[in-house]
């Protein structure tokens, strides 16, 4: 039996609609200012789900008017050669925005060169200083993954005071800040992580779920609080090619109030809040 009452939280469709308001901001810009945003992204080596993120992101990009200068380095990049090329985008007045594509190469230590980013040109907010900021409550720029999930949980209900909810995965990428945004927004939140004993009863309990584990299909119909919300952030590649998430889509609809598919969800947004990200970068530097 389908749950006919479960909404399919289309990120695609939110996606569009943020582009098209960007886009015409970009557009102002130019107009007003002469001012085209810019955006530096330093990819290193050849992870072949890196080479896909990037070119979504510079197809996306180029469809706003948004520059993008990519540096495509081989994977003997040494930390010095990484952390040089970064403190000379920090000086290039012209470069509003520097995205370090993650993951890097295993003999790269990702948070020193992190930390070599500006703060102002930092469109991740993965910098140390604005890590802080975002944590103690001043957010100088909101990270985008997260941004794109409490986007979602908000079609499904704009007012979550006192609503449980159960994020599932710690990261600083998406699982913590996540946790934090829900928790601005007066849910009570429950961070479950790879060390968390009996993660179907606490689910059970939740009116929101967001899963980033990247872990297939973890989270389980019987999971379920009937018309909860569940937001799938998980990407995985099947040996068959096929992309799913950290939820039985199929299954867990039939019960859910609202969720998100894979792919279609969160992916999406996370592209489209980044191109927010960046015209806010080139706005700041006005
Ligand atoms: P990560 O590996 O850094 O973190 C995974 C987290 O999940 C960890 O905190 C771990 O404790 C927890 N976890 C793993 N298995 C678990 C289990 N069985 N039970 C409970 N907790 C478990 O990954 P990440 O960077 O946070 O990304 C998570 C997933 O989201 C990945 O699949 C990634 O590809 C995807 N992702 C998607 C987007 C998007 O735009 N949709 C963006 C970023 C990441």
């Amino acid at each position: 039996v389908t749950n006919s009452t479960c909404k399919i939280l289309d990120g695609r469709k939110e996606a569009d609609n943020l582009e098209v308001q960007l886009k015409k901001e970009v557009q102002q810009l130019q107009k007003k200012f002469n001012l085209t945003p810019k955006i530096a992204i330093i990819l290193i080596g050849h992870n072949p789900a890196s080479l896909i993120y990037v070119g979504k992101k510079q197809e996306k990009a180029s469809s706003l008017n948004i520059q993008t200068l990519l540096y495509h380095l081989p994977s003997a990049t040494t930390q010095d050669e990484l952390h040089e090329l970064i403190r000379h985008l920090n000086k290039e007045p012209l470069i509003h925005s520097i995205l370090l594509q993650l993951p890097l190469p295993l003999s790269l230590d990702s948070t020193a060169a992190l930390s070599q980013i500006t703060p102002l040109k930092d469109v991740d907010c993965l910098t140390p200083e604005n890590v802080g900021l975002f944590f103690s409550g001043r957010p100088r720029v909101l990270p985008c993954t997260p941004q794109g999930c409490l986007h979602l949980v908000n079609i499904w209900k704009k007012d979550i005071t006192g609503l449980n909810a159960l994020i599932i995965g710690r990261s600083l990428l998406v699982g913590s800040p996540v946790a934090k945004l829900l928790s601005n927004q007066n849910a009570t939140t429950i961070q479950a992580h790879s060390g968390t004993k009996n993660l179907h009863l606490l689910s059970k309990e939740a009116d929101i779920i967001i899963s980033a584990t990247g872990s297939p299909h973890l989270v389980k119909k019987n999971w379920i609080k009937p018309g909860a919300c569940v937001i799938d952030v998980g990407i995985i590649k099947t040996s068959d090619g096929e992309i799913i998430g950290d939820v039985d889509f199929e299954e867990i609809r039939k019960v859910a109030g609202a969720i998100s598919p894979v792919p279609g969800g969160v992916g999406p947004l996370t592209v489209g809040f980044l191109m927010k990200n960046i015209v806010e970068a080139a706005k700041n530097s006005l």
